[in-house]
């Protein structure tokens, strides 16, 4: 026997791995791929209650299983949906729906309370209170940029619903709203400014839809949300309140304030106006290199009378309109006041000194929309100086509010 003779067992061999090399040619199907990679049928999904089917766009394809189901998509891959999560998409309609696809497996989410599943069209979220519901389109990227259930929002409470108008879009959640509408883009709206909008009637209401998410007022404590027709204002000490007028203020700094800030001012100045319904809107804001005007005479300070000084300096009025009003932060006054509020006739503004008191802004603008003195220290409109106000934030009658509101330089939203 040559020792070069090849055993014929090992032939067979040879014929057997031919064949099972022919056998992993036959590519595996990606939802088996799935399958495998999840336990098989001795993983959480169980065994099979379907073969690989093709779903009715002919593209895609899915199997069943006991406790869940796989679809593929060539663009997606082949991604698992089971329990509430694929209750709700079955009961939108599968891939047919707008969802489409899924992208992810069941997902946990970053809050470690609930799971998710990402699609073409949109996502599901679940969590064990909330139950399973689908957020897509812009109010998805709006509850996506504010950080999904980890933020205020939490997780969502209904799906996308028309509204009762039949021209917007809201989905509910834990902690808010978001509102949509082809003009006006998708804005959350929570807390006691969406309960008090809830109240008048939500879209329906003279407010129309929200036009921005709930914003910091001028750096403070309070907060606001502007809808079509107006801004819901809150506060702690002002509670919630309707703002249908605005003032367009502009800025003009000679010389920064040093006991308050430009903010603080006017933060003070929106806390009182909020009782009148006023909103105060700083347009712009202008540094002037004026150094001669910084310390302006402004003589007896007389409404109606104005010194050569004023009217050079209250001629500075760079991108103002007609019904806006001006604010010109100076170092002093001569003589010596907090403010002032004469100003030459159209154009409308006061001065405010650096040394000012928190409320000199708001009562300097009161001037400007027609109030007068009042000898009361809890009120804006004090005589005695807005550094011997008793009782921040100081009052305003609904007298002064009226005339405020009808001044001309008040405008309705
Ligand atoms: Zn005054």
């Amino acid at each position: 026997m040559s020792k070069l003779q090849i055993d014929p067992q090992l032939l067979v061999q040879n014929e057997l791995l031919e064949k099972l090399r022919n056998l992993q040619a036959i590519p595996v199907h990606p939802i088996t791929t799935k399958y495998w990679s999840l336990g098989g049928s001795g993983g959480w999904l169980g065994t099979s209650t379907t073969g690989i089917l093709k779903c009715p766009d002919g593209v895609g394809s899915f199997q069943h299983y006991v406790n869940g189901s796989i679809y593929y998509h060539p663009s997606t891959g082949a991604h698992e949906v089971h329990g509430l999560i694929k209750s709700r998409w079955k009961s939108l309609g599968w891939e047919r729906s707008f969802l489409g696809y899924p992208k992810t497996d069941e997902t946990a989410t970053p809050d470690g309370i609930g799971r998710f599943n990402h699609f073409q069209g949109g996502s599901i979220y679940w969590s064990p209170s909330t139950g399973a519901w689908e957020v897509h389109g812009a109010i998805r990227s709006k509850y996506s940029s504010l950080g999904w259930e980890r933020s205020f929002l939490k997780y969502p409470l209904t799906n996308e619903n028309t509204c009762p108008d039949g021209v917007g879009r809201y989905n509910h959640f834990q902690g808010g709203s978001i509102y949509w509408s082809p003009s006006t883009g998708a804005h959350e709206v929570h807390g006691a400014i969406r309960s008090h909008w809830a109240s008048l009637g939500w879209e329906r209401s003279a407010l129309g839809y929200p036009t921005s998410d709930e914003l910091v007022v001028f750096g403070g404590a309070a907060r606001i949300s502007h809808f079509q027709h107006g801004s819901i204002y809150w506060s702690s000490t002002a509670g919630v309140r309707v703002l249908k007028e605005r003032v367009r203020v502009h800025v003009k700094i000679l010389t920064m304030p040093t006991r308050f800030t430009i903010n603080e001012q006017f933060a003070a100045m929106q806390e009182v106006y909020a009782v009148a319904g006023i909103r105060v809107d700083c347009a712009t804001t202008e540094t002037l290199n004026l150094p001669t005007l910084a310390d302006v005479d402004v003589g007896g300070c007389t409404m109606g009378s104005v010194t050569p000084e004023q009217v050079t300096l209250f001629g500075n009025r760079n991108f103002v309109g007609s019904n806006d009003v001006v604010v010109y932060f100076v170092n002093s006054t001569v003589p010596g006041y907090n403010g002032c509020a004469a100003f030459p006739s159209g154009r409308p503004g006061c001065v405010v000194v650096r040394t000012a008191s928190r409320w000199t802004l708001g009562h300097e603008f009161g001037h400007v929309l027609g109030l007068s003195h009042v000898n009361n220290n809890d009120r804006l409109m004090t005589g005695n100086g807005t550094f011997n106000i008793t009782n921040p934030p100081p009052n305003l009658t609904s007298g002064e509010s009226s005339t405020m509101r009808s001044s001309g330089l008040s405008t309705n939203l």
